[in-house]
Formats: C-alpha cells, structure tokens, sequence
C-alpha cells in the first residue's frame, strides 16, 4: 500500500488522478490523505470523484473514501479493462482531466475502448477540448500512444453538458525527444457560446494589437451550449506541434482582459523559446516515464512539474532530471 500525502507540492487534483492512473496501471494500491489540501475548498470535488469512479469502473477495483468532500480515500486497483464507458460528470467539472485519469489503463487494455465524458470542456484551470486535440494528443501520439478525441458538444460553466467523445487502442509507448522549437506562427481561436460577436471582435481587436498575427489567422467559432460561454485560444505553431494557450471568459471580466491574459501567457511561451508549454511539460511527464522514456525542452518549471514528479516516483521506479538550459529553458529527461 503506497501513502500518498495529498497536500504536497501543489496540493491539488492532480495528486490524486496521477495516483489512480499509475494505481491501476502498476497493479499497486494506495492509500491518499490531505487530497487537495492546497485549495479553497479541499476534498473530492465532483470532477475528483468521477475520476475517482471512472478510474474503479475501467479496472473493477475496490474504493473506500469516494465521496463529496472526502479527503482520504483508499483505492485497490483491478487490470483495466477495454470497453464502451460513459462518465458524465454531473456538472461543469472538466470533461478533460477525467479522460487523462483513465487514458493510461486504458492504452495498457487488451483492445479498443471508447470513452464518452459528459461535463465541462472549457474550464479555467484544466486542458481545454483544443489543447487536448491540438497539443496533447499530438505529442501523445509522438510518443506512439493511438488516440483520439472529438468534441461533440462544448460545456461551459455552471450547466456543463459538454461531450467529449474519445477513442482509446492499446499501445506500447515508445522513447522520443521534443527539443526542437523552430519557427513559429501565431494564429487565434475565439470560440463563442450564446454571446454576441462583439466579445469576439473586441478580443481579435487586442490579440492583433499585441501579437504577430494578422485578421485572417483569427477565426471565431460559433457553439451550441447549455450555459453561455467564451474562450480565447491562442495557437502558436513550432518544430513539431502546436502549444494551444486557453484562457476562458467569465462572467463580469471584460473581453479585453480575457484576451490580454492570452497575450501574456503567449508572449512567455514565445519568450522562453521552449517547445513544450508549462501545461503540457506537467502531463507529458507521466507518459514517458510509462512507457520508453524520452526528453522534452519547456520553460520555467512549474509547481504542477514538479508535484507530479514526486508523485510518479512514488509509483514508478524511474529516474526524472531537470537540466537548466541557457535563458529561462530547461530540459526534462526521462529514463525508466
Ligand atoms: P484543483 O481543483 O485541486 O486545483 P485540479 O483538479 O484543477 O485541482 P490541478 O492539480 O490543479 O487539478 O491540475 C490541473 C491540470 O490541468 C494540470 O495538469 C495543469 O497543467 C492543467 N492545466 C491547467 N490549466 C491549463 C491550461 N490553460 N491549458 C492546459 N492545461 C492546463
């Protein structure tokens, strides 16, 4: 039984579903207490809890603990199992972190599942529907993973009611280094949900102001959504993908401010000249330290990075180094 203390590093969700990915994966049952000990509100939330269960239907484990508000819970992991699975969140709860929770056991199953996800797709704070198809998935399938996601729906906070529809077949991950950052191209995404076109264009009007980018790399998309939504997606294409930066709007913060926040993560990104984005430098790790192995340039190493190193080694016997690079890049080398 491995005891994973919830509140260290981050102290946020991510413990808990890197811990339930590699549970089931490694066949080694473990024991988390603190979870989410670093946040406003402490505890399973709902999105914490349907990875929860989500992670004990693909695998017919046993769970003690798996509640609202919990902050202990046991899990005793079964082999994963492919299949049909549908998870619906209930809320606006990310869509996404769910799918990364059981997407490990399931590349490891025995055949091809398909997982529908029903809750939010554009969460502040999560991989939103676009990073997750246009960055993360790419840079999985770099690794040799095979899968797929469609959104079917977008989800919006507070109804959710977003799906996400994801197609998972088995594989054996293989080594692979993301170093190269080449030239990159600037384009934007708005993406609009029972708001006027206004919102868009006052968004366009402060990316094109601030960004190399001209009129015709700016689309604004059109979606039906139970809840009215927005999001600022800024695309910045190098070497070998695309870094997708996602900052999505709320209630009462003007457009102007949701576009400048894009601008500002854009500008780091563009600044450290690194290939991998701070987001996908925290969930790359995970794969490569399953699989072959590998090594990624990213930028300034964030909390999430280095709480989800912690948290791998506790499952994995593996040996993870961060080398510092000239400016504010660093290299992450993975070696199983
Ligand atoms: P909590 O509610 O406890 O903060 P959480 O479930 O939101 O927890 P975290 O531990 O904060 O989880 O982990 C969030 C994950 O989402 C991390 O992998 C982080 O890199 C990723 N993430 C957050 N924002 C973005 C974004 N804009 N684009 C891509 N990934 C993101």
């Amino acid at each position: 039984m491995i005891d994973i203390d919830g509140s260290q590093g981050e102290g946020g969700g991510q413990v808990l579903r890197t811990s339930l990915a590699l549970s089931i994966v490694t066949g080694k049952p473990f024991r988390i207490f603190n979870i989410r000990a670093g946040r406003k509100n402490p505890g399973l939330q709902r999105q914490h809890l349907m990875a929860v269960k989500a992670a004990r239907e693909v695998c017919g484990g046993g769970v003690k603990g798996a509640e609202l508000g919990s902050k202990e819970l046991t899990f005793g992991p079964g082999p994963a199992v492919a299949g049909k699975y549908r998870f619906d969140i209930g809320t606006a709860g990310s869509t996404t972190l769910v799918f990364q929770t059981v997407l490990y056991p399931l590349l490891a199953a025995g055949g091809i599942s398909e997982v529908e996800l029903v809750g939010g797709t554009h969460n502040p704070m999560a991989p939103s529907a676009d990073f997750l198809a246009e960055t993360f998935l790419p840079a999985l399938v770099a690794l040799g993973a095979n899968a797929t996601i469609e959104v079917a729906r977008v989800g919006f906070y507070p109804k959710g009611g977003g799906v996400l529809r994801a197609r998972i077949q088995p594989a054996k991950l293989r080594a692979c280094t993301l170093d190269d950052w080449g030239g990159t191209k600037v384009y934007a995404r708005i993406l609009l949900a029972r708001l006027p076109d206004h919102v868009a264009e006052r968004e366009i009007k402060v990316l094109q102001a601030q960004l190399p980018m001209a009129r015709k790399d700016c689309e604004i998309v059109h979606a039906e959504a139970a809840s009215p939504g927005n999001a600022v997606i800024v695309r910045i294409r190098h070497e070998w993908g695309i870094e997708t930066i996602t900052i999505v709007g709320e209630k009462g913060k003007p457009a102007e401010e949701v576009a400048a926040e894009a601008v500002q993560a854009a500008r780091a990104f563009l600044e450290h000249g690194a290939p991998v984005g701070e987001h996908l430098a925290d969930q790359l790790i995970l794969p490569m330290a399953l699989g072959a192995g590998g090594s990624f340039v990213t930028g300034p190493i964030t909390g999430h990075t280095e709480t989800n190193i912690a948290t791998i080694k506790r499952f994995l016997d593996v040996k993870i180094e961060v080398e510092r690079l000239e400016g504010r890049r660093n290299r992450i080398v993975v070696e199983p």
